[in-house]
């Protein structure tokens, strides 16, 4: 292929520079903080979901409270009439007879009432404990959360700020490339994920080491001063 000597040194030059972006690419997305973040972000929303199903549990229990509370004030105040009634009827036997059954049976509702009530107190005293157990949790996840931004924020800036200088630096050097060379070049970059062009060393690809034997090495060399690898395909500049 047709190339200036001066053109194949700078893409060398370029690909110094694109394995630095690839390596602090490859750092910013291994920082030790993003999978820590996302397993805290996942025990996050379970504790979330879980507070959700105790709040839930905790409405209906209060609600059922409210109410059972409701009927066993209207009760009481039926009883405190029945009363009166039953101490009005005098010698009314059958009145005091009638009233005292109706007494009878609203001291059986307000006792299961009562044990009902009690049931519940029971159950929202383990939602209370539920609901500090999470809130605890809750308070201990969003602590480090924020810990683990904060930390990945700082060394992801650096990172970041490395990476434009050299993306800076990239485009200062490709412009200088001619396009059917950066064209070649970033062909071979996509094809081959990372390294594209290397050196003829002798009789081996300079990048996969792969000895080329004798009638594709005369093939190579004629295509001087830039073939292709025959093995990965990598841009090979020929000495
Ligand atoms: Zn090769």
């Amino acid at each position: 292929m047709q190339a200036k000597r001066e053109d194949l040194a700078a893409m060398l030059q370029l690909q110094k520079v694109d394995l630095d972006i690839l390596q602090a690419r490859k750092k910013l997305d291994e920082l030790p903080q993003r999978a820590k973040l996302e397993a805290l972000a996942s025990k996050h929303s379970q504790l979330d979901a879980k507070k959700e199903q105790v709040d839930a549990i905790k409405e209906k229990a209060e609600s059922e409270v409210a109410k059972l509370e409701g009927e066993d004030n209207m009760l009481a105040e039926k009883q405190h009439h029945a009363q009166e009634l039953i101490d009005m009827a005098g010698q009314d036997y059958r009145m005091v007879e009638s009233h005292s059954r109706e007494l009878e049976s609203f001291a059986k509702r307000r006792d299961t009432i009562n044990d009902k009530l009690g049931k519940l107190a029971e159950e929202l005293e383990k939602v209370a404990s539920l609901e500090k157990q999470i809130a605890d949790a809750l308070s201990v996840v969003t602590k480090d959360e924020e810990e683990l931004k904060a930390s990945y924020e700082s060394e992801s800036s650096v990172l970041r700020e490395q990476l434009s200088t050299l993306e800076a630096q990239h485009d200062e050097r490709a412009a200088g490339i001619p396009a059917d060379l950066m064209k070649l070049y970033e062909k071979a970059a996509k094809r081959a994920g990372g390294v594209a062009i290397g050196v003829l060393d002798d009789n081996r690809c300079g990048v996969c080491r792969t000895p080329i034997d004798g009638g594709r090495l005369i093939e190579l060399r004629s295509q001087a001063p830039l073939g292709e690898c025959p093995s990965c395909r990598r841009l090979l500049v020929i000495d």
